[in-house]
């Protein structure tokens, strides 16, 4: 059987206890009650006690509980009437009383039960300690009375909470004495305070007859009334005291709280003003923190002549290629490391920030700022040089510095920027991995750049391009097997611009995509027209360069399908050259470009090879028919084993991935023979033929033919011709 059955069977059964223990006593005191005790004062005390007893109750304050005039009363009669009066009596109050707040016979009949049992057995106890109580109160002895009455309370407290608490016990399935503790303890006082009034009243009335109390009724009435009210307004002062308490309580809180908010707020307002003013990536101060201290050092230096200061801007050398090559992971954690070597290279007041992509800029302060400038540019350079350790990767960047000093009294940090970064070019014109301080021919240097950026786009308007054409040959023949098409801008004040000026601000301007398409239909609509010429009986390839940024062309495959058509041009005579790093820049991407500008019939060039860093698991992976082999190797040629070596090895790798070679910038008769050495197959350069205009290039063409048909003719009649001297005929 579960425990909750077992205690609902015990409450039951101590439920049925009380009860007929109290049924048993009732009928034993009311068998035992003298009939001449009922008389019309008992039965106006019963009267009262029933109706009355119960509700008027007076509150103890500071306990919560309170007196109720029933046990006074039924402690009255217990001393005035006798025990069995008192027990009938209590029984009786108890089964009204309780008939008030249940309707439930069981709760009714155990309450009776309950106060019958325990009047009971108090009447008993004090009747076998003192004997007759009513004599007891009828007489003098007062000391008596009062240990009577104290008995009495303790008694009828003891017996009533006990039989109380075990049920009480019962049902909440906690000890007795803890129930008994929590609930009862605080009762005994509404014992003794009830016995003490009653003896009070006994007295009263043994002393002057039952009337007296009838008459002091009115008196105990208003002390009554006083009381309550008196009760009542205290109440209502703690009431308010509590709410006060509370309002004060909630204030403080309401306090607390405004001003966690407002900690809250300044916190995230810093926060913020921290967000705006550092790179995410290092953590640095960026460009707006790094103005606002120029603009305070400026200010400074205005007003104090001992208060120089010195810009350095900074820009990695390889940096393109390296986050190209590796990835922007890798890129990223590179910055990261160049942030924490810069730090290290700086005092405590000066600053280094990051500009964005590659460039970071430094501002030194303090007297020694101008004399520092310089040591402080060559121990950076000197530490960046040191390879860096990334994911496993060994890399080694160099850096290029401008440095910009204080001395032309600046007004905005605009314009010493400027400085510094004019500075900074120069460093990398200068050959990179150095440092180089402005003067102000970089600033007219920096104009002129303006002035060429406007320049060129109003060249593009004005049609001020034409294309020059180099011969490209096979090696083994000198025969033209093609021609590299290559821009040149004629200026209308410089003259000639070289394309190696140009071509870069046309990238960054974007006016590359107009000129480079430009470059593609005139060359192909030159060469359409050779072709077409009697007497150009070989098929010949036009070289195009394609820029990065033309690459990045959504509809570069339309654009170049169009000027085939307009063109007239062989797509299979069309080659275009994409540089390796371009290409190495998106791998994914450039796949995707090359197989469809292949499918239009076009072959494709690898250009500058062997500059940047090619990934052989993409090589093969590239639709590419030939690999143009860098001037820079071609040129070292001779001068030490190693960079033959290397045209060795990509003359290998393009046989084994099936592309053919040229090789660029072929300048001596030297190189020449090495590269047929090494079975090279196209070579272009100086050698034989630099870029020259299409009237020039077409002549060399037609003479070429010209010649070779005489040799063909000579070998049929077998006369000896003059002896052909290509090779420095076209070189002159
Ligand atoms: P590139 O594509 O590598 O072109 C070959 C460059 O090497 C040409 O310079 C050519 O004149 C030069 N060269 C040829 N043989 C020799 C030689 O034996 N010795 C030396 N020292 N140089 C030789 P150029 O014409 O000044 O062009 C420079 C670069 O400008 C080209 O390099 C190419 O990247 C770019 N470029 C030229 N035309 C165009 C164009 O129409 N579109 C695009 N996107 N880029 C172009
Ligand atoms: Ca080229
Ligand atoms: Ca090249």
């Amino acid at each position: 059987m579960s425990q909750a059955a077992n205690t609902h069977r015990f409450t039951n059964a101590y439920y049925r206890l009380v009860i007929t223990a109290g049924a048993i006593v009732f009928l034993f005191s009311a068998y035992r009650l003298s009939v001449e005790v009922i008389d019309g004062h008992f039965l106006l005390l019963a009267l009262i006690t029933i109706s009355l007893g119960a509700r008027i109750t007076v509150r103890i304050p500071g306990l919560n509980g309170h007196l109720s005039a029933s046990d006074t009363l039924i402690f009255v009669a217990l001393l005035l009437f006798g025990g069995e009066a008192a027990i009938l009596l209590a029984a009786a109050e108890a089964s009204c009383a309780s008939l008030r707040f249940s309707k439930k016979p069981r709760t009714i009949l155990f309450n009776a039960g309950a106060m019958a049992c325990s009047t009971f057995l108090t009447v008993w106890v004090l009747r076998s300690g003192f004997g007759s109580i009513t004599q007891l109160v009828a007489g003098d002895y007062t000391s008596g009375l009062i240990i009577l009455l104290c008995s009495l309370g303790l008694l009828q407290y003891s017996f009533n909470s006990g039989i109380v608490s075990i049920v009480a016990a019962l049902k909440t399935n906690q000890p007795i004495w803890e129930t008994w503790r929590k609930y009862y303890l605080w009762t005994s006082i509404t014992y003794f305070a009830g016995a003490a009034a009653a003896g009070v009243i006994a007295k009263l009335v043994t002393a002057y007859n039952f009337y007296a109390l009838i008459v002091s009724t009115p008196i105990i009435a208003i002390v009554y009334f006083t009381y309550q009210t008196y009760l009542k307004s205290v109440e209502v002062s703690a009431t308010q005291a509590a709410q006060a308490e509370r309002h004060v309580e909630e204030l403080s809180r309401h306090i607390a709280d405004q001003k966690r908010i407002g900690q809250e707020l300044q916190e995230s307002r810093e926060h913020f003003r921290h967000a705006a003013l550092h790179d995410t990536l290092t953590g640095l101060p960026n460009r707006a923190l790094l103005k606002e201290e120029l603009m305070l050092a400026i200010k400074r230096a205005n007003e104090n002549e001992n208060s120089p200061f010195a810009v350095l801007f900074l820009d990695l050398d390889r940096f393109k290629i390296i986050n190209d090559s590796l990835g922007h992971a890798a890129g990223d954690q590179l910055l990261v490391a160049i942030a924490r070597r810069l730090m290290k290279c700086l005092r405590p007041r000066d600053t280094v920030a990051r500009l964005g992509g590659d460039e970071f800029a430094i501002l030194l302060q303090g007297a020694e700022a101008w004399s520092e400038a310089a040591n402080v540019a060559d121990r950076i350079g000197k530490d960046l040089m040191q390879p860096f350790n990334l994911s496993g990767h060994e890399i080694h960047t160099t850096s290029s510095i401008g440095i910009a000093l204080s001395t032309t009294f600046y007004e905005h940090p605009e314009d010493i920027l400027r400085d510094a970064d004019a500075a900074m070019y120069r460093a990398k014109e200068n050959g990179k991995a150095r440092y180089e301080i402005f003067d102000q021919n970089m600033h007219k240097h920096a104009l002129d750049l303006l002035q060429l950026e406007n320049d060129l786009r109003r060249a593009v308007e004005r049609e001020e391009f034409i294309v020059h054409y180099q011969p490209i040959v096979l090696l083994e023949t000198k025969e033209i097997s093609g021609f590299e098409a290559l821009v040149r801008w004629q200026h209308p004040q410089r003259g000639m611009v070289s394309p190696a000026e140009f071509i870069p601000l046309a990238e960054e301007t974007g006016l590359i995509k107009e000129i480079g398409s430009w470059v593609l239909k005139e060359s192909c609509r030159q060469l359409s027209e050779w072709q077409r010429q009697s007497g150009v009986t070989r098929p010949l390839t036009l070289s195009v360069n394609l820029s990065g940024r033309q690459f990045a062309q959504p509809d570069l495959v339309e654009q170049v399908h169009r000027i085939l058509q307009e063109t007239g041009f062989d797509p299979c005579c069309l080659k275009l050259e994409i540089t390796e790093s371009v290409v190495m820049s998106n791998a994914e991407n450039a796949i995707r470009m090359l197989t469809q500008l292949r499918a239009l019939g076009i072959r494709l060039s690898i250009d500058d090879f062997g500059t940047g860093y090619s990934s052989l698991s993409y090589l093969h992976r590239f639709p590419v028919d030939t690999l143009k082999i860098d001037r820079s190797f071609v040129n070292l040629m001779g001068v030490g084993q190693e960079n033959s070596e290397i045209i060795r090895t990509i003359k290998m790798l393009a046989g084994s991935l099936s592309m053919e070679t040229v090789a660029e910038g072929v300048e001596t008769l030297e190189q020449l023979a090495q590269l047929k050495a090494l079975n090279c197959e196209y070579g272009q350069g100086y050698l034989f033929a630099k870029p020259m205009e299409a009237r020039a290039a077409f002549a060399l063409l037609a003479a070429q033919i010209a010649e070779s048909k005489m040799t063909a003719d000579w070998l049929g009649s077998n006369v000896a011709p003059a002896r052909p001297k290509l090779v420095s005929a076209m070189a002159a």
